[in-house]
């Protein structure tokens, strides 16, 4: 009884993979190593280089395997770039997902577990969100997310595949034994870049908009540690393997921190003075987005472990100061 993890060389996919095994699961890893690394993959898991837009590759693997759940990562997930190349987006991600999910239907493999986002949601109406809140994406990562939902639910109906789609809020920190962590090129997430500054990788931090309607006029964002959204994951896996309906999971601590509250986190933990400086909005960013995650409590169990946001950090950093080149060797 194996489990497939697809980009499990990746940031979550690493995570997710490293929780499997010390559960003691026999782990199967795929990734194409576009955005995911050698060194992250887990020494115990069988690693298929391959790309989930070759559907040979993917047969050879069912075939080879005895696969009972697959795990979802292997996407792009950029926003801006999304922007300024969506056919990439709908390559990878909606191309991809429909020649995994034809391979997995071809080969008896009926259960999914895979990552969407709160990007899904567009500029919401009202915090915390719901699942059954309307979903309007704002940019074209979140309209291939919710396209890759809304294709697992006609192949449900039609197939009797199950799924379950996990809309993540704001992913962050790393391992607690700093083994694993974040590590994008480029960098733009909002941790990683501010402990740039105490590694001595940049001069200061920018503050995207100071002017929203937000309790210090930054952005509110639900931070959710990497080792919680592994978790989440392998308990909707087991929710489908126990027979659980397809459903949509917001996964988020459902409290929101503003970005200079995220930094003022960060200088006490590093004890680094971490120099700020105000500019303009990025474009598309909405003021707040927090998750109400009790449908995921109640429903998968899932209790998230890192919800303080100075142990999230505290990981972040961990990780950063042991590996200041990521898993680049240098
Ligand atoms: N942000 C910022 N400066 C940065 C990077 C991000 O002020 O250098 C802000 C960004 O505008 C957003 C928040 O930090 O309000 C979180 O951004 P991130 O890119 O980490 O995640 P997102 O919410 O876009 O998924």
């Amino acid at each position: 009884m194996s489990i497939l993890v697809l980009g499990g060389a990746g940031y979550i996919g690493s995570h997710t993979v490293r929780q499997l095994i010390d559960a003691g699961r026999d782990v199967v890893v795929a990734d194409n190593l576009a955005t995911g690394f050698t060194a992250a993959v887990h020494p115990q898991a069988r690693f298929y280089q391959l790309d989930i837009r070759d559907r040979q590759a993917l047969d050879a693997l069912f075939e080879s395997e005895h696969i009972d759940g697959v795990i979802h990562f292997a996407a792009y997930s950029q926003v801006g770039e999304s922007m300024s190349r969506p056919l990439k987006y709908y390559n990878n991600n909606l191309y991809g997902t429909m020649q995994l999910l034809e391979s997995m239907v071809a080969h008896d493999v009926g259960r999914i577990v895979f990552s969407s986002t709160a990007a899904v949601y567009g500029e919401p109406r009202s915090v915390p969100i719901l699942e059954s809140d309307p979903t309007v994406p704002t940019n074209c990562y979140g309209q291939t997310k919710l396209a890759m939902e809304q294709m697992m639910s006609w192949v449900s109906r039609a197939h009797g595949l199950r799924y379950t789609a996990l809309r993540y809020f704001n992913a962050c920190g790393a391992h607690p034994d700093a083994s694993i962590g974040e590590a994008h090129d480029p960098e733009t997430h909002l941790i990683p870049i501010v402990l740039q500054v105490p590694l001595g990788r940049r001069e200061s931090v920018s503050i995207f908009g100071g002017d929203y309607p937000t309790r210090d006029g930054t952005c509110v964002r639900d931070y959710i540690h990497v080792t919680d959204l592994a978790d989440a994951h392998i308990l909707a896996l087991d929710y489908l393997l126990s027979g659980g309906e397809s459903d949509v999971f917001n996964l988020g601590n459902g409290v929101g921190f503003t970005v200079r509250e995220i930094i003022d986190v960060a200088r006490e933990v590093t004890g680094h003075p971490i120099p700020a400086v105000l500019s303009d909005r990025r474009a598309g960013d909405p003021a707040q987005l927090v998750a109400s995650s009790e449908k995921a409590r109640s429903v998968l169990g899932w209790e998230p472990r890192y919800g303080d946001i100075g142990t999230i950090v505290e990981t972040a950093w961990a990780w950063h100061r042991s590996h200041p080149h990521g898993y680049a060797e240098v």
